[in-house]
């Protein structure tokens, strides 16, 4: 528009240009506002971070030692949260004893079944910037460094493929990052400062990490709490920016192994314990979304390249397609995704391809939303509406337990088991088992007397009914939990 101004009026004044910048700057932020104000149902937008928390974080740690293993693995699964470890393969073995304090290929192939990422921190851990650019078969050459290590350890870990790099020496320039770029999706030097939400290319492949450094002396485990509370408030400014960052870290080993552990500033396991515990508080406040490396790239890049098309929408359902320009074999990360529904809606169905997921719908700024999950190019997604006015998974009452139908998906039969417990006033409860369709229409009652307490098992036959989702609700006394099936014929 500016420009077609231009070309009209020959030339323009300096006044009436700046006057031209502010009215289109104001025309796009009023165009900008109601694209989300006046949607229509399946119109969507990225959370910022997974599940809209309000910053990210990933735990990081380099090297491959055998106490990230034994002691920073149980903690980290007690809490439920993934970390990344940087390895290098020509210095991991077969079984133990290893090589110095690294690990076994076997932990760190446990780690990654378990949602960990394993990492490549290059080959022999060389000074990056001190070899030659060379090619991938020409050993010592930095390419040969980038590429074979991420293939030794595509080779070893089957269950997810290896996408990102730590320098080792936290050492890199701008040649090493341009040759990294070539094998990897990004790379984590050190540094305190945080990283932007939406990286350029250079911060691409420079990440920067906290590392934290413990004061001497460390003779009890209190030493070291002034550490955690400068590594809390630290933080705590993160999630205040809205941005990301790295922790970086090397060994965690008991309090009292600290004085002998040769490397780099150790965790003592119950400094670590101390800060997953506040991790997991943090991330249960929705505050921070704690992932692996790897997990927040594929997110970010995602987050920021999507494009979506809303295929049909109507007031019961919505179908829509999330698509994005990325390498579909690495980007396959689920993406949050705000979608817009009927202002009716009070829970949705969400369908892609075998995800089927339950989403209660809320009102926000920009109308009536769901919350959902969809990865992109990861084929059509459907929302349909649902009449239930509660949907639980895995729900134990006080006096019954519904247990998920099988076999699920099912056709054209399935089991469906539940147990009546003694606990309660009265021996004898009246039941009703019932199914519903999508749309919380009711298509047949399974059971409806009164039960004494024991295990009950009944068979549901949906030869007379269509392909997709139905629900099946137990009421007992005044309990009721409901759990969804898969018809798939
Ligand atoms: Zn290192």
């Amino acid at each position: 528009m500016l420009n077609q101004n231009n070309r009209n009026t020959g030339s323009i004044n300096h006044q009436s240009a700046f006057l031209l910048i502010i009215v289109a700057a104001v025309l796009f932020s009023v165009i900008d506002l109601s694209a989300q104000v006046t949607g229509g149902p399946g119109d969507l937008w990225a959370a910022k971070w997974k599940g809209d928390k309000k910053a990210a974080l990933a735990i990081t740690f380099d090297d491959g030692y055998l106490s990230q293993f034994e002691n920073a693995r149980p903690i980290l699964n007690q809490f439920g949260l993934k970390a990344s470890f940087y390895v290098m393969p020509d210095f991991l073995t077969d079984s133990l004893p290893g090589i110095w304090r690294y690990g076994t290929w076997a932990m760190f192939q446990a780690m990654s079944l378990e949602g960990h990422e394993i990492g490549s921190h290059s080959l022999t851990h060389p000074h990056m910037t001190e070899l030659e650019a060379g090619d991938t078969l020409t050993p010592g050459t930095i390419l040969y460094e980038l590429y074979f290590s991420k293939a030794k350890i595509d080779n070893r870990i089957t269950n997810q493929e290896c996408i990102t790099f730590a320098y080792p020496f936290a050492e890199h320039n701008r040649l090493v990052d341009s040759l990294t770029s070539l094998v990897y999706e990004s790379a984590r030097a050190n540094g305190d400062t945080i990283n932007p939400a939406s990286p350029g290319f250079e911060q691409w492949y420079s990440l920067s990490a906290m590392e934290v450094i413990f004061d001497e002396p460390r003779n009890s485990p209190e030493d070291d709490l002034d550490e955690l509370t400068e590594l809390q408030n630290w933080i705590d400014s993160l999630i205040s920016t809205g941005k990301w960052s790295t922790l970086l870290g090397h060994e965690v080993v008991p309090f009292d192994s600290i004085q002998n552990t040769p490397t780099r500033y150790p965790y003592s396991n119950e400094w670590f314990t101390g800060l997953c515990s506040w991790l997991k508080l943090k991330s249960d406040e929705q505050k921070l979304w704690i992932e692996t490396l790897g997990n927040i790239t594929k997110y970010i890049r995602e987050r920021d390249s999507y494009s979506y098309e809303v295929l049909a929408a109507d007031e019961n359902s919505i179908n829509l397609r999330l698509t994005d320009n990325l390498n579909d074999e690495i980007y396959n990360y689920p993406l949050t995704v705000f979608i817009k529904v009927p202002g009716n809606w009070n829970y949705a169905l969400l369908l892609q391809g075998d995800r089927v997921d339950t989403l209660t719908a809320f009102t926000n700024d920009s109308g009536r939303v769901v919350l959902a999950d969809i990865i992109p190019d990861g084929g059509e997604v459907s929302l349909y509406r649902m009449n239930i006015t509660s949907v639980e998974d895995d729900v134990i009452a006080n006096n019954f337990v519904l247990y998920q139908n099988y076999p699920n998906p099912f056709n054209p039969s399935t089991k469906i088991k539940f147990t009546i417990q003694t606990a309660g006033a009265s021996l004898l409860k009246f039941a009703q088992l019932k199914v519903y369709d999508i749309l919380g229409k009711e298509v047949a009652t399974l059971i409806n007397k009164q039960l004494t307490p024991g295990d009950y098992e009944v068979k549901f036959n949906a030869a007379g009914l269509p392909s997709g989702v139905y629900f099946y609700r137990l009421y007992a006394g005044e309990f009721s939990a409901i759990k969804k099936m898969l018809l798939l014929k």
